[in-house]
């Protein structure tokens, strides 16, 4: 029962471009106060958020979305990393549309499968690299963590290695918020607020070059001796207890952090020796971010599962999947009954929205622009504008990803000793200026739609400029 929406005066709303009439039906105070009444938000201080209101968003088109307001806002997230096509193709609206009247659900457990998930298997085999030519399906990337810790332990049930039960990790990784994306993730602000967590999974330190290398290392250097970290937890533990190492490409919510080159290679050679699965979540990283298909491919090394959600369906409906190599495929598919699956595994509208979705990718050649023309673009626009910039330490990232580092000195890479307040100003000046940039802690992050052009492009690099800009002059800084 709604106990304050009696106390919310009904405000006429302001009158709105006919597109937008048919979605803005209330006033942004009547949002508000409802969203506020009801609706408990992800990662948030409700308290807090309730106090000031949520910003409304009604609609979107290719790089922009409107709020309740008629902002307009360009958004350098693609959602949440997700909306790799852009908003608003049609493309992929007929296919669910088309897929909800043929055939809107059914389980693809008991000896039964559909269509579109077998269309979508078969494509992804063909756009993901060799080996991979299995996939298991769910709803998101948390759900798909999950799933890898299960075909994990069977995996080694089946070679008959049942002591290999461990997963290493990483601090400030993130795989999801599931209890088992959340025990994996590195995430202490997580950890905290989970007393039950799943055993058995430890962690290791991060290649965070610009904020935890010490002394003279080169990049090259401190990747390297973070990577051996992974060998030296084996040896902790003991090879015959450990089942798997997972790891992010590069880390997303963690603040784009890209590790030096020497650092996959190295993880890939400790994994072999002492044989040890190699996840790569490339729930992120995958489809087209960096410029190549999947993320691992930017870094060169070949993992044994692959985690896959977001760009998956470009946010347009949930869905997430495991890729496995074959010789994980193998031992699965031979030894019986695998005991994991989900009512929506493999839904058929999802799957039909994925196969649309991944066509655009692949038909309009969107990756391919991102790896040859629009990525080095933006990158290369970042690095120009920000040289010698007096709060920008580091710009990182590859095709459309990019991380940039604030700091108090950077040249002798000193951070803020208040980051996360220095982040949050330069948030706030970005969402005045209605360019969506994230901040994670100091660190502000860009992940725009892999559909941007370079007006677009030039358009966040200014907007970004301003922001951090005035953030630099409301420190006193210049
Ligand atoms: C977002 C994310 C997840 C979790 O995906 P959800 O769909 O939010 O459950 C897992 N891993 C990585 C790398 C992510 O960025």
């Amino acid at each position: 029962m709604s106990y304050r929406t009696e106390e919310v005066a009904y405000v006429q709303p302001a009158v709105l471009p006919a597109a937008q009439a048919p979605t803005v039906k209330r006033s942004t105070a009547e949002y508000r106060a409802l969203d506020a009444a009801h609706h408990i938000h992800p990662f948030s201080d409700m308290g807090s958020l309730n106090r000031t209101g949520s910003r409304v968003i009604v609609k979107a088109q290719g790089v922009y979305l409107w709020d309740s307001e008629d902002n307009k806002i360009i958004d350098g997230m693609a959602g949440l990393w997700c909306v790799n096509v852009g908003y608003g193709r049609k493309e992929l609206a007929d296919a669910a549309y088309r897929q909800m009247q043929e055939l809107p659900f059914y389980n693809t457990f008991f000896k039964t499968t559909h269509p579109p998930v077998i269309e979508l298997s078969a494509l992804l085999a063909e756009l993901a690299p060799e080996p991979f030519n299995h996939f298991f399906y769910c709803n998101s990337g948390s759900e798909g963590n999950d799933t890898v810790l299960r075909i994990v332990h069977q995996y080694w049930a089946t070679q008959g290695k049942h002591s290999k039960k461990f997963v290493i990790s990483r601090k400030n990784g993130y795989h999801g918020s599931t209890i088992a994306g959340g025990t994996l993730g590195g995430m202490g602000y997580m950890h905290e607020q989970m007393p039950s967590k799943v055993e058995n999974i430890v962690h290791i330190d991060q290649p965070y070059f610009f904020g935890e290398a010490e002394g003279n290392l080169t990049p090259e250097e401190f990747a390297l001796a973070r990577a051996q970290q992974l060998e030296a937890k084996i040896l902790e533990i003991g090879a015959d207890n450990v089942a798997a190492f997972i790891g992010e490409p590069f880390q997303g919510a963690g603040g784009v952090i890209f590790p030096a080159s020497t650092y996959w290679p190295e993880i890939q050679r400790i994994c072999r020796k002492y044989d040890i699965l190699l996840v790569a979540d490339e729930v992120i990283g995958g489809f087209g971010r960096t410029g190549e298909w999947f993320a691992h491919q930017h870094f060169g090394f070949e993992p044994d599962l692959i985690t896959l959600a977001k760009g998956l369906t470009s946010g347009y409906v949930p869905m997430g999947a495991v890729g496995l190599h074959d010789r994980v495929a193998k031992a699965i598919i031979e030894h019986g009954d695998f005991n994991h699956g989900l009512t929506y595994s493999g839904h058929p509208v999802a799957a039909a929205v994925a196969v649309a979705n991944l066509k655009l990718l692949r038909d309009e050649k969107i990756v391919e622009r991102v790896k040859t023309d629009t990525g080095p673009y933006f990158q290369k626009k970042l690095r120009d504008t920000f040289a010698n910039h007096p709060i920008i330490g580091e710009i990182s990232g590859a095709g459309l990803v990019a991380g940039l580092q604030l700091a108090e000195d950077p040249k002798a890479r000193k951070r803020f000793a208040n980051g996360g307040e220095v982040g949050t100003i330069c948030r706030d000046f970005c969402f005045n200026g209605n360019l969506i940039m994230r901040a994670t802690g100091d660190r502000m992050l860009l992940s725009p739609p892999l559909v941007i052009n370079k007006l677009e492009i030039d358009e966040i690099v200014a907007k970004a400029k301003y922001a951090i800009d005035a953030t630099a002059q409301q420190l006193g800084i210049s």
